[in-house]
C-alpha cells in the first residue's frame, strides 16, 4: 500500500485547504513526509451524511457478514504491518517491540469482536410469547433486541496509535454493534492513521459494505472534532485523551438539540495500596515492580500507577523506590506538547506545600525524554489538596504515607473516580483489605491484587472504565467485549406479525442467537 496523505470520506481520498500537519519524530524533532491537509466543515458534513446513508444498509448485515468484515480489516492491517509499525515508531517514539505487540492487540480486538458477533449474546434477545388466556387480561407477544445507535465519531488516542486509534477498540466495537464510524485522526501520528485507514477502506470494499461505513478526517479538534460531535447525523462518541478535551466534547454533545452519549476515557491516577504484611515480605521487590510499572512506556498509560499508599511506620519502600528510580533513564514521550505538560505537572507538584521530592531519574536532553519523578506526602496533605489528584501524564508518582487503617480509609474516601486500584496484601492483612474493598468498589472500574495496573487484558471480563473523571460514563468499558454495549439500545416489538419480525427475533432463530424465551435461557 502506498501511503496516501489524505482524509478518507466514504472510500474516497479527500484533500483539504483548512490547514496542514506533518508527523514529527519526537526523538529527533525530524519533520516527516508527507504533508497532510486539514479538511473543512463541509467535508465533515459530507462524512457524517455518508455514514448516515450507510447506516440502515450496514446495520441490516448478518452477524456473519459483519464478523467477516472485521476479520478482513485485521487481515489488511497485518498485510501492511511492517510499514505500519515502522511509521508508528517514527511518529511516536515508541519502540518497535511495543508497537508490534500493539498491532497484534489491535487485530486481536477486531477478531474478538468478530467472535462476539458469532456468539450473539450482545443482542440480548428476549421473547415473551403471547398469553391469550391470561387472567385478568391477555398479554401480548413482546420481543426485544438491541439495535445500533447510528454513526459514531471516534477520536484516535495519542498513546495507543494502533489499539486505540483509527481501527482500535472504539472503532472495532462500534462497527461490531452495526454503527458506521467517522474517525477524527490524531494529529500526532497522521501517517499511521492514514495507513490503517486505507486498510479499513480496502476491507470495506472487499466485504461489500456501503462506502460510508468508514471515513477518517484530518483536522483540528476545535473545528473538525467539534463539528463532528455537533453533527445531527452522529449519534455517539468514543474518545480517549485529556480531561479538558473530553469535557469539551461532553458539553458539545449535551448542548445539541438531540443530545448524544459520549464515552470518554480521560484521566486516572490509579491508586496502589500496600499493606504492612505485604511490605514485610520485601520492600525491594515491591519497589522494583512499582518503578517498572510507573516508567513503562514513559508512563504514558491511562493505567499508570501515579499514587501509592504505604504505611507510615515503614519507610523501606520509599527508600527502595527512590533509589531504583534514580537509576532509571527517561524515555521519549509521544509529542513535545505532552512532554511539556509533564514538566509543568512535575513543577506544580514539587511546588505544592507539604510535598517532598524523593528522587528523580535521568532526563535524556533533546529527546523529549524527561526524568521520572517520585514525591512523598502524608494523608492530611493529600486530603486537603484536591489538585494532588490531577493526572500527570508520564512517569511521575506520589507516595502517601498512612498512619493506620481508619486514616487510610479516610484518605481513600476522598479519591476521585479511577480506572483501577491495586492492593498489595498477604493473609494477615485480610481485615484491612475487607475494610477498603467497599470504598474501592465505589471508586474504580477494576481492582487488582498483588500486581500492577499497567497491562489491560482484552477479554469478556475486562472493565476499563470507572467513575468520573476516569470516564464520562461509569456503566461501560472501552476495552473487552462489553464495549459493544455502548453503541446499541433496546427496542421492543409488540404483536409484530412473524413475517415482519427481524431475523434476530424470529421463532426459527436463523442466526442461532442465545435467547431468553418466556423466562428460560436458551442457547
Ligand atoms: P487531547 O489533547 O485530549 O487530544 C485528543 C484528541 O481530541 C485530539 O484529536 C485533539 O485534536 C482532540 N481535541 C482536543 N481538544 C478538543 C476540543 N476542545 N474539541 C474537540 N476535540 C478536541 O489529548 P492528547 O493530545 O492525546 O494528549 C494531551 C494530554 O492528554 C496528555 O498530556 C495527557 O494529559 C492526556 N492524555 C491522557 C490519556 C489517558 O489515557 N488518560 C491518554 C492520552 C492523553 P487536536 O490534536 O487537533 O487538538
Amino acid at each position: 500500500m502506498t501511503l496516501v496523505a489524505s482524509s478518507i470520506i466514504a472510500g474516497q481520498p479527500v484533500t483539504g485547504n483548512a490547514g496542514q500537519v506533518r508527523g514529527i519524530n519526537p526523538a529527533t524533532g525530524e519533520s516527516l513526509d508527507p504533508t497532510f491537509t486539514f479538511v473543512d466543515e463541509a467535508a465533515v458534513d459530507q462524512a457524517a451524511e455518508a455514514a448516515w446513508q450507510a447506516f440502515d444498509i450496514y446495520r441490516s448485515t448478518s452477524p456473519e457478514q459483519r464478523a467477516a468484515f472485521l476479520e478482513l480489516i485485521a487481515q489488511y492491517i497485518e498485510a501492511d504491518k511492517d510499514r505500519i509499525v515502522e511509521r508508528a515508531g517514527l511518529e511516536t517514539g515508541l519502540p518497535q517491540g511495543r508497537l508490534t505487540g500493539e498491532l497484534g492487540r489491535t487485530t486481536g480486538q477486531l477478531r474478538a469482536f468478530a467472535a462476539e458477533l458469532r456468539i450473539g449474546a450482545h443482542q440480548e434477545i428476549r421473547i415473551n410469547t403471547a398469553q391469550p388466556d391470561r387472567l385478568p387480561a391477555p398479554s401480548p407477544d413482546l420481543r426485544q433486541r438491541q439495535i445500533p445507535l447510528g454513526p459514531v465519531a471516534v477520536f484516535g488516542a495519542s498513546n495507543f496509535p494502533l489499539a486505540f486509534s483509527t481501527a482500535g477498540g472504539d472503532t472495532a466495537s462500534a462497527l461490531a454493534a452495526g454503527c458506521p464510524v467517522v474517525v477524527k485522526a490524531h494529529n500526532a501520528h497522521p501517517g499511521t492513521a492514514a495507513l490503517v485507514g486505507q486498510a479499513v477502506t480496502l476491507a470495506a470494499t472487499e466485504a461489500g459494505m456501503p462506502a460510508g461505513v468508514f471515513s477518517q478526517l484530518f483536522g483540528a479538534g476545535s473545528s473538525v472534532g467539534q463539528r463532528l460531535v455537533a453533527h445531527h447525523r452522529i449519534k455517539a462518541v468514543g474518545f480517549t485523551g485529556s480531561r479538558g478535551a473530553g469535557i469539551a466534547l461532553m458539553k458539545t454533545a449535551a448542548a445539541r438539540p438531540e443530545p448524544i452519549p459520549v464515552y470518554a476515557e480521560m484521566s486516572s491516577i490509579n491508586p496502589v495500596v500496600i499493606f504492612p504484611g505485604a511490605l514485610s515480605t520485601g520492600a525491594q521487590d515491591l519497589a522494583a515492580g512499582f518503578v517498572s510499572s510507573l516508567t513503562m512506556g514513559s508512563g504514558q498509560f491511562c493505567t499508570n500507577p501515579g499514587l501509592i499508599f504505604v504505611p507510615a511506620k515503614d519507610s523501606g519502600f520509599v527508600d527502595a523506590a527512590g533509589s531504583t528510580l534514580a537509576s532509571t533513564d527517561g524515555q521519549t514521550m509521544l509529542t513535545t506538547g505532552i512532554c511539556g505538560s509533564y514538566f509543568e505537572g512535575v513543577v506544580r507538584l514539587a511546588e505544592t506545600p507539604g510535598i517532598t521530592a524523593v528522587s528523580a531519574g535521568k532526563e535524556l536532553p533533546g529527546r523529549n525524554a524527561p526524568a521520572p519523578a517520585l514525591f512523598l506526602t502524608d494523608t492530611d496533605t493529600f486530603r486537603s489538596v484536591p489538585d494532588l489528584q490531577e493526572e500527570i501524564f508520564g512517569s511521575a508518582a506520589l507516595v502517601v504515607q498512612y498512619r493506620d487503617e481508619p486514616d487510610l480509609v479516610f484518605a481513600l474516601e476522598t479519591l476521585q473516580g479511577q480506572l483501577t486500584a491495586t492492593v498489595h496484601a498477604v493473609e494477615e492483612d485480610s481485615s484491612e483489605v475487607q475494610a477498603i474493598m467497599p470504598v474501592l468498589e465505589r471508586k474504580v472500574g477494576r481492582i487488582l491484587f498483588n500486581g500492577w495496573p499497567t497491562g489491560v487484558e482484552v477479554n469478556d471480563s475486562m472493565v476499563h472504565g470507572g467513575p468520573f473523571p476516569a470516564t464520562s460514563d461509569s456503566r461501560t468499558t472501552s476495552v473487552g467485549s462489553l464495549a459493544i454495549y455502548r453503541f446499541q439500545r433496546p427496542v421492543s416489538y409488540q404483536n409484530i406479525p412473524s413475517n415482519l419480525l427481524p431475523e434476530a427475533l424470529q421463532d426459527a432463530n436463523p442466526w442461532g442467537l442465545p435467547r431468553r424465551v418466556d423466562g428460560s435461557l436458551q442457547s
